[in-house]
């Protein structure tokens, strides 16, 4: 399978934050791999705006060590890469004053698309915001992106929403969620909306259940007084987990058009119940030696810190096509595999013409999002050879990783994906100001439940698949968890 490439139009995408760490490892070498792809037209440019007092020369040379280290195999392109720099420009900037503002704005060209990439702090959307609007570099075509996190409470994301409103219209701002950038998430959508197999089976009558696990190896490591702040449920759940569950539990949007699937996904936010404290475990990774060494407590710098690095939840959904099939979430740190995944677990047959069939699995839908993005469907079939009746269970592998290159590298990373539907004015796979605010507006009652009743998060140990009590929130049920592995 070949993947067609459309080029966008052309444009000036400014990069505020242009020498941070997100734009070193996943902007910048992303839109390098567009541009080999040839999607990005001959006279765009991308312009680094950042504090650091380097010259466009200064800014080339440290797009080219990150496309070197992040680019992949793309970086052995070297006469690709000395092409990709030439597009490269800088300018030295503070969003809090006046420095580079007017440099800045002698750049803009007209007639092109301008794309404003907000990769700073959230403390500074509102002083960019603005920037842009006194300098008049802002026009009301130009686009801006901002980064995660989308406040931490429903309270400050109304107000970034509202900082924003001042300068920006709802269709400028493109709220970033890099897992629905994914190539699987999409496929999610075709699954779901242009075969006719699954969607007469996509309810409570048919589904037993739904996970959806988003675990990691790694711990808080340096950046762990930042996520102290934080933790899974806002750090996770409140965002990626969410748009998860919000695209498997839609209903079918009326065109695939950016406010209809929007519309139906903030139905389901607005569909989910209060989730009960006995519904929710949370847990912090231990030390891997005696005490506390190596603990999250020591990577938070918070000996004392009630904040969790893994937490599951189970969530109800109240609406007809729900009501009865529970979505159990789980995320974390430190834990046995770097692996995300969304399995629709089907119900039993009603009976069983082969009796009590030893090994007799349920038909199951596994979305990988990483690694190996694909889809697999477990079905049953009977064991080949003369051995009478035997059943087996067989995938039904959906992977399209193979198919799009020799090991999956060529498919495009979210992020390369998600700025060129920046470029195209396609807000479908961007998070609209209300869904956030509705998202906030579930998760708020949750953190203050569990801080009012004072709940200690229970320990778990590095490289396991977390607490224990996880395990017996689908135990109660009479479900197990899907094992987590790479
Ligand atoms: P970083 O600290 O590595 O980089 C910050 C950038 O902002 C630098 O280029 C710096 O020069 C610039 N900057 C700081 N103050 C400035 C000012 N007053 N004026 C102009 N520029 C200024 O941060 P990061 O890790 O790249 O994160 C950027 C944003 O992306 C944050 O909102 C973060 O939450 C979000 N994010 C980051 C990651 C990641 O993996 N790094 C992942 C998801 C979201």
């Amino acid at each position: 399978m070949v993947s067609r490439v459309i080029p966008v139009d052309c444009f000036d995408l400014v990069v505020f934050g242009g020498t941070g760490d997100l734009a070193r490892r996943k902007i910048l070498p992303g839109l390098f791999r567009r541009f080999l792809a040839g999607q990005i037209p001959e006279d765009a440019r991308i312009i680094g705006a950042a504090r650091a007092e380097i010259d466009d020369t200064g800014f080339r040379a440290f797009v080219k060590d990150a496309i070197m280290e992040f680019g992949g195999k793309a970086a052995k392109q070297t006469e690709a890469v000395a092409q990709f720099l030439e597009r490269l420009h800088y300018v030295a900037i503070d969003a809090k004053g006046e420095v580079g503002w007017a440099a800045l704005a002698g750049l803009m060209r007209d007639d092109v698309v301008r794309a404003f990439y907000f990769s700073v702090a959230p403390a500074l959307f509102g002083a960019l915001a603005e920037r842009l609007h006194q300098h008049g570099i802002a026009s009301p075509e130009s686009r801006i992106v901002v980064e995660k996190p989308f406040g931490r409470d429903l309270e400050s994301a109304q107000k970034l929403n509202a900082t924003l409103a001042l300068h920006f219209t709802e269709h400028q701002i493109y709220r970033i969620d890099h897992y629905l950038g994914k190539e699987t998430v999409q496929n999610l959508m075709a699954v779901r909306f242009a075969n006719i197999l699954f969607e007469p089976l996509w309810n409570a009558r048919h589904i037993d259940h739904v996970q959806i696990t988003v675990a990691e190896t790694v711990g808080v490591g340096g950046r762990g007084a930042y996520y102290d702040k934080s933790g899974a449920m806002r750090d996770m759940v409140q965002n990626h987990l969410m748009q998860l569950l919000c695209l498997i539990a839609m209903e079918a949007p009326y065109r695939f058009d950016p406010d209809a699937v929007r519309d139906e996904k903030l139905k389901v936010i607005h569909a989910l119940e209060p989730v009960r404290p006995d519904d929710i475990v949370r847990g912090q990774y231990r030390g891997t030696g005696k005490g506390t060494a190596g603990s999250y407590c020591e990577d938070a710098e918070n000996p004392d810190s009630r904040t969790e690095s893994y937490i599951a939840l189970k969530v109800d959904i109240a609406n007809w096509r729900w009501k009865g099939t529970p979505f159990y979430l789980r995320t974390g740190k430190k834990l046995r595999a770097r692996a995300s995944e969304i399995a629709i677990v089907f119900k039993e047959v009603p009976h069983s013409i082969f009796g009590e069939e030893e090994g007799w699995r349920e038909n199951v839908l596994s979305i990988r999002l990483q690694p190996n993005e694909g889809m697999t469907l477990s079905v049953m079939i009977k064991e080949p050879g003369p051995g009478g009746m035997r059943l087996t269970e067989v995938p039904l592998d959906m992977s399209f990783a193979e198919a799009l290159g020799e090991d999956g590298t060529d498919i495009p990373d979210a992020y390369e994906r998600l700025i060129m539907d920046v470029i195209r004015g396609n807000q479908t796979l961007f998070m609209r100001g209300d869904e956030v605010e509705a998202a906030w507006a579930w998760t708020d009652p949750i953190i203050a439940g569990w801080e009012a009743r004072g709940d200690k998060p229970r320990g778990y140990d590095p490289g396991s698949s977390g607490p224990e009590d996880a395990l017996m929130l689908l135990h109660r049920d009479g479900r197990r968890w899907r094992e987590i592995r790479e």
